[in-house]
């Protein structure tokens, strides 16, 4: 198991709003209409999958990543290498 670095926390916020701008209906249950269950090992949020389109809130982040030179710093090798990092986020 790779570990990422933690994520710093200022773009929290960003992904929040990130997840929030991919969420397929309004009233959710499973995450509470927050659009994520929580924060995971590595300080990344873990978007609710019932409500939310991972793989385009994913998509988004890693452009995001990208064009932000201290996360591409952080975390461009890991996306670019891993196309489809298939983590199963169960449970909840
Ligand atoms: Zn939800």
């Amino acid at each position: 198991m790779e570990s990422l670095p933690r994520l710093p926390d200022q773009y929290l916020e960003q992904a929040k709003e990130m997840i929030g701008g991919h969420r397929r209906r309004r009233s959710c249950k499973t995450c509470f209409d927050r659009g994520y269950l929580g924060v995971n090992q590595d300080n990344m949020l873990v978007p609710c999958s019932k409500c939310v389109d991972e793989e385009a809130v994913l998509a988004e982040w890693k452009e995001f990543v990208m064009a932000t030179p201290e996360l591409a710093e952080l975390y461009g090798d890991y996306y670019e290498d891993e196309e489809s990092a298939e983590e199963e986020q169960a449970g909840a």
